[in-house]
């Protein structure tokens, strides 16, 4: 593809204004905020008066004043609109695996009869040790596994099975799966469906309430650009509401946390999803994060999405053909969320001399190279420049240099 029509690309998209609302370091191309989303420009500024207003003058008073003390519900009902979910559906607290732990046992509450929990064995490891201790604790609870038990989870579904926990996008091959479909085929059977929206939630229209979807957790540091260790998001369908029983039960979910009362009384509604204290400041540096996407056409962002993986996938093929990269993702951008996923037997170290030249991915081990084309901030040349710096790295082998090899904690 010419050097002119990527320019093309650029000059015609709707979104390419919103990259100014983000701090992108000059130079980089950032391709991992699938893990890590850049800071919002507002982000620094909000915080700061944060810290030396709310938190050094006012003190204590702040939680009123403020509103600090309603943030989960006040992120929540923002948040919402974005993931397809009425305002008193979703609760912003606590992280993602927090959370799922929490879910988890209150969608197991609503089948006490049934003892059999679906997920995926590819799944997010996280989703896995959750359920291992849960298992733990709930010595009636068999596992079965996609990838371990059958092909396919629907095949797995059946009347003996109480909860699916299922990803909405897998986070490594980005694999993007029917939610309409896929709680329809649940319901069939009488099973309650847990999502995990961490590689959706901000890039993909998700539409919890149409889809009839029960449960759903997800993260705002990634896509919603949150901040690193910014608080995950629960969605549970007001259907659910009466009944939901979740077991950290902590005062901030409590009917009357001020009441101070001895016995647990849950509070109505999702608010009995909260356990305790929540991270205020990383609430309000996820305020002023959400504004970035007020007023952003979820159809325009996920129709770019699908461009500039499509485009990464065309320009690799043309450009990188018989180097070793093998596409990890679905070919079809309707199947695929937003990244895309190459293996290769020096992935590793591929990853770390792209890094050292500017363009930062990530890897997956064994062997993926995983990039996030987030569409609020990258642009097509951006998909471009990255392409050729992976081909020239794998044409010139400089990948082969120990200096790439050495790994840290975090990859
Ligand atoms: C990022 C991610 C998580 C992270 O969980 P935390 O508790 O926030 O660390 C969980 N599940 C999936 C699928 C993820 O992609």
């Amino acid at each position: 593809m010419a050097a002119a029509d990527i320019d093309a690309l650029d000059r015609d998209d709707p979104l390419a204004g919103l990259r100014d609302r983000f701090v992108l370091p000059e130079g980089l191309i950032y391709l991992d905020g699938n893990s890590l989303g850049p800071a919002p420009r507002e982000v620094a500024g909000d915080l700061a008066g944060v810290v030396t207003q709310e938190w050094s003058n006012d003190l204590i008073a702040s939680w009123n004043k403020a509103h600090w003390f309603e943030l989960p519900q006040t992120l929540g009902t923002r948040l919402a609109p974005l993931i397809g979910a009425a305002g008193d559906e979703v609760l912003v607290c606590d992280g993602v695996s927090v959370n799922l732990y929490k879910c988890l046992h209150a969608a197991l509450a609503l089948r006490p009869e049934r003892h059999v929990v679906v997920a995926e064995q590819a799944g997010f490891p996280t989703d896995l040790y959750i359920l291992d201790g849960l298992g733990a604790q709930r010595t009636d609870l068999s596992l079965r596994l996609e990838g371990r038990d059958g092909d396919r989870l629907e095949d797995l579904i059946d009347e003996q099975v109480a909860v699916v926990l299922v990803n909405h996008v897998d986070y490594k091959t980005a694999a993007l799966r029917d939610m309409a479909a896929l709680t329809a085929r649940a319901h069939e059977a009488g099973a309650i469906v847990v999502w995990d929206l961490c590689h959706s939630a901000g890039v993909i229209p998700v539409e919890l309430d149409a889809c009839e979807a029960d449960f759903a957790v997800g993260c705002t540091y990634k896509y919603l650009n949150g901040g690193p260790g910014s608080p995950g998001f629960i969605y549970v369908a007001r259907r659910h509401h009466e009944h939901l029983r979740q077991p950290l039960t902590g005062w901030w979910g409590h009917a009357e946390p001020f009441a101070f009362d001895s016995d647990y009384r849950p509070a109505p509604g999702i608010k009995a999803m909260l356990t305790g204290t929540q991270p205020i400041l990383s609430m309000r540096a996820l305020v002023a994060a959400l504004a970035a996407c007020d007023r952003v056409d979820m159809a325009q962002v996920r129709a770019k999405s699908m461009a500039l993986t499509d485009l990464f996938i065309t320009l690799v093929d043309e450009h990188c053909d018989g180097l070793g990269l093998e596409l990890a993702s679905p070919r079809d951008a309707a199947l695929r969320g937003s990244h895309v996923s190459f293996a290769h037997e020096g992935g590793f170290a591929v990853m770390q001399a792209l890094i050292a030249c500017g363009v930062v991915g990530d890897f997956r081990a064994p062997d993926l190279l995983r990039f996030g084309l987030a569409p609020l901030y990258i642009r097509y040349r951006d998909v471009a420049d990255a392409v050729e710096a992976l081909r020239d790295i794998l044409v010139s082998q400089s990948w082969r240099d120990p200096a790439f090899s050495g790994r840290s904690g975090v990859t």
